[in-house]
């Protein structure tokens, strides 16, 4: 077992930390100080050791397909195995996938959606819950600004975080006796690569990023630190009171 300070120290689970968001949300965990411990989970290893770099040893790789067989439990497992507690889960790893108006799903494309979005943090939640009890920690869910718009071409990803943003509601209810706090963030367009590998074309994704700026009261993009910085503050202990939130981070996007 690792040996951080038993008294002060706090763990962090960050999935999709490979890149975008949750590396800026891990790099910001870490950047706490020596009592905070990363687990940055994501697929591919390369990514991973870039993001971990930032914070030799405060950040943990650790590579792990979020819907594969068995992995909640085995993530939930390294980390205590390691740290012997775990503190906050960042359920951040998500997809989208392009081109899918009604008339253009499958099965396979539907299913893939919500294994990533919507089942991956419900099974992580639920592997994490004994560990989360035990030390009154925090779940923080990443939805999205269309969740509560929808988004029209896109229907299957908007629903399945609107679902991710009940789920959050429905678990601050019933994990609050527990001591346990689930909250959500819900970011507007951010500069990460997840357009990348959606399937857009480079014309698509600049079309979409036009309509982005033009729906944006701050008219800018956002940057992956200003929604981590978002998710550290409501996973703090000074947030105690906070549960049960889908805090936007979209420059006014859905009051727009
Ligand atoms: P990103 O593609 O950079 O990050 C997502 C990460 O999740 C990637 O590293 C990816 O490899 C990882 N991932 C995907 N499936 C996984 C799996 N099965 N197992 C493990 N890791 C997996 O994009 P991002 O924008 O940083 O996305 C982070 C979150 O923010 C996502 O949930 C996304 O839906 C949400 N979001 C992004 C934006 C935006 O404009 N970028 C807007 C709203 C919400």
């Amino acid at each position: 077992m690792d040996s951080v300070e038993a008294e002060q120290q706090r763990i962090v689970v960050v999935t999709g930390a490979g890149t975008g968001i949750g590396r800026e949300t891990a790099r910001a965990f870490a950047a706490q100080g020596p009592q905070v411990r990363v687990v940055a989970v994501g697929r591919r290893a390369a990514p991973l050791a870039e993001t971990a770099d930032a914070a030799p040893g405060r950040i943990v790789p650790l590579v792990a397909d979020v819907t594969g067989p068995g992995a909640p439990e085995r993530i939930v497992r390294e980390a205590l195995e390691r740290y012997g507690r775990l503190d906050v889960l960042v359920n951040n790893a998500g997809i989208v996938h392009s081109g899918q108006g009604l008339g253009g799903y499958d099965r396979e494309g539907v299913a893939s959606l919500l294994a990533t979005n919507l089942v991956a943090p419900v099974l992580l939640g639920q592997a994490a819950l004994a560990a989360l009890t035990e030390s009154r920690g925090v779940v923080v869910n990443v939805s999205t600004a269309v969740a509560q718009r929808g988004w029209p071409t896109n229907s299957v990803y908007a629903a399945s975080k609107a679902a991710l943003e009940t789920v959050t509601r429905s678990w601050a209810v019933e994990l609050a006796p527990r001591g346990v706090r689930v909250v959500a963030v819900a970011p507007g367009a951010i500069d990460t690569p997840i357009g990348d590998h959606s399937g857009y074309s480079p014309e698509q994704r600049a079309g979409i990023r036009k309509w982005q700026i033009e729906h944006t009261p701050l008219g800018r993009i956002g940057r992956p630190a200003e929604v981590a910085w978002a998710i550290v503050q409501l996973a703090s202990p000074q947030a105690s009171f906070v549960t049960g939130v889908v805090f936007p981070v979209d420059g006014g996007a859905v009051v727009g």
